[in-house]
């Protein structure tokens, strides 16, 4: 479906971002990968998804709260992979302390990767995806892009940010055949979330099952895991014809949490 189309993936190395990589690779699409880690590992990433779908997959290691960085990602992706077509805002950190104790630097940083990251993909990308008529921009916020938890300030203003600028661009862009959507999982299992269930185990004195079954009562009545695979379908979707009409919309994917 997506043969012919370039997507870049921000923070597709590990989690969500790679589900949604090997969902949009799944239908042709070529990949940009972004993200840090293990080099031995990403390499194996991009090669085996290469490989396994018969599309062009290359990476960067661009730092998404550093413009510059973006701006170059961006260039690299249109050079690498003849376009730029896909946009997913999707690199994300968490930190978790009370709004009295919330490190100074530490909010700069997520609201950097998070919200301020995400504008100046959109700006790069746009041009790329105007010229052709045809464009998709999908924003990983979360369920904290529509509700709050305690201890998660910068984290959930920034998810809430990202939710304005996806309208706004929704409406800047409305008849020039590109969307502007949100995905708002709740709790996926990555390493993002185990090191939450981590601490958990660690101060209830549960086993980590234990404390990741108490953390899903709290907040996410299916008591189920939300899947990157079922993300990367949830874009893949989204960039089908079928949602040409959905947008500036959040989406959200959280076994119930915000029906609440
Ligand atoms: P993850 O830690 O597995 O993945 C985060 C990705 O972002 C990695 O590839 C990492 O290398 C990359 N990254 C981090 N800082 C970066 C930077 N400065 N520049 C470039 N890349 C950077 O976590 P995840 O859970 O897959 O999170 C992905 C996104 O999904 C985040 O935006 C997160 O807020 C959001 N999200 C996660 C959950 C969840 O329950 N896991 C729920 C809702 C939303």
């Amino acid at each position: 479906m997506l043969r012919g189309k370039a997507a870049l993936v921000t923070g597709s190395t590990s989690g969500i971002g790679l589900g949604i990589a090997r969902a949009l690779a799944g239908q042709g699409c070529a990949v940009m990968l972004n993200g840090f880690g293990e080099p031995a590992e990403i390499e194996t990433i991009r090669e085996t998804l290469a490989q396994e779908h018969d599309v062009p997959v290359s990476y960067s290691d661009a730092d998404l709260s550093q413009p510059d960085d973006i701006a170059a990602l961006v260039a690299m992706t249109a050079d690498q992979l003849g376009g730029l077509d896909i946009l997913v805002n999707n690199a994300g950190i968490q930190h978790t302390a009370p709004v009295t104790d919330f490190p100074a630097d530490i909010w700069d940083k997520i609201i950097a990767i998070m919200l301020t990251g995400a504008f100046h993909a959109i700006q790069h990308a746009l041009p790329h995806m105007q010229e052709k008529g045809w464009g998709r921009i999908v924003n990983t916020s979360s369920v904290h892009g529509l509700v709050a938890s305690v201890q998660k300030s910068a984290y959930v203003s920034a998810k809430h940010g990202i939710m304005g600028l996806t309208k706004t661009v929704a409406l800047e862009t409305a008849g020039q055949g590109i969307t502007c959507n949100a995905i708002n999982p709740g709790f996926v299992r990555t390493e993002l979330v185990q090191a939450q269930i981590d601490d958990r185990a660690q101060k209830i004195g549960a086993s980590v099952e234990e404390a990741a079954r108490n953390m899903l009562s709290e907040k996410q009545p299916s008591l189920e895991f939300v899947t990157p695979e079922q993300i990367g379908a949830l874009c893949v979707f989204l960039c089908s014809d079928a949602a040409a009409q959905i947008t500036g919309v959040p989406i959200p994917i959280d076994g119930g949490w915000t029906a609440q």
